[in-house]
């Protein structure tokens, strides 16, 4: 089978790395490219820090990741909270995701709680289509290939998508996405708990790696669990009763709706390691 690609389409970055680093790590097993995108900067999103040194600070953070991971990772020139479904970011987004030839892209629900998650998401719909029409954009050639779209999990989705769904289990991976997940050191340990209103005396200090990982997984493993039991019965079909039951976590994609969606016809040869 050729290599696929894969390009997931944030709104943050963080947000690739902590709802699909899984689905990501799967397709590097595979020697196959992987491709983050953070449709904004996140100079928003910290307590103290000013917007120009949170943004540089971020920025490094994402190349952590890309180290880690052995993936490109893209962060777009867009100030944090104004991703915006304008020409400029559709274009930037178009000649982007064109030169990267993704065989399959993942975004946010159009639904989603957050204004950027949810522009981001509009912006991928926007570009579905243009991605094969050579006159949009002429500077950048036209994709000659379908692209499969499909949606991530949402971190606060209690209920199912009526969508087609494909899990992926996660286990064996866990401790490697908490170790991604605590490369985002001004969110995961800054920022998100102050957000929240955590008592922020509870947070680990940095030299406690192990203790800062147990942090996070006790925060993040409840979205997962939650995931693989909601899906039990898509585990079930995609890998037998019997493998379906010891999975206790699971990274859940599901059909986008725009013109070649993830489907019954097309999963198999984008997630392989299912079958
Ligand atoms: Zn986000």
């Amino acid at each position: 089978m050729s290599g696929k690609r894969l390009a997931l389409v944030g709104a943050h970055p963080d947000d690739c790395d902590i709802l699909a680093s899984g689905l990501a790590m799967r397709y590097r097993e595979l020697g196959w490219d992987v491709l983050f995108v953070s449709m904004a900067n996140g100079d928003c999103g910290h307590q103290e820090m000013d917007r120009a040194e949170l943004g540089a600070r971020r920025a490094g953070e994402t190349a952590a990741v890309a180290e880690m991971l052995g993936i490109e990772y893209v962060v777009m020139d867009v100030p944090d909270c104004e991703v915006q479904p304008t020409l400029e970011q559709r274009w930037a987004l178009l000649r982007l995701l064109r030169r990267f030839a993704p065989d399959l892209v993942v975004t946010h629900h159009q639904q989603d709680y957050h204004p950027d998650h949810r522009y981001t998401s509009q912006l991928v719909g926007d570009v579905s289509f243009l991605l094969k029409v050579p006159h949009c954009c002429p500077d950048t050639p036209a994709l000659r290939k379908d692209t499969v779209h499909a949606f991530f999990h949402a971190v606060r989705a209690s209920d199912r998508e009526d969508a087609f769904a494909v899990a992926v289990p996660i286990d064996d991976l866990w401790r490697r996405k908490l170790e991604v997940m605590a490369c985002h050191t001004s969110q995961m340990f800054e920022w998100l708990p102050w957000v929240n209103g955590e008592d922020m005396r509870d947070i680990p200090p940095a030299s406690d790696a192990e203790g800062r990982l147990a942090f996070i997984d006790e925060r993040r493993r409840p979205i997962f669990t939650l995931a693989a039991d909601l899906y039990r019965d898509r585990l079930v079909e995609l890998l037998g009763a019997e493998r379906a039951r010891s999975v206790k976590l699971a990274e859940v994609y599901y059909a986008a709706p725009f013109p070649t969606s993830l489907s019954e016809r097309n999963y198999r040869v984008l997630f392989p390691f299912l079958c």
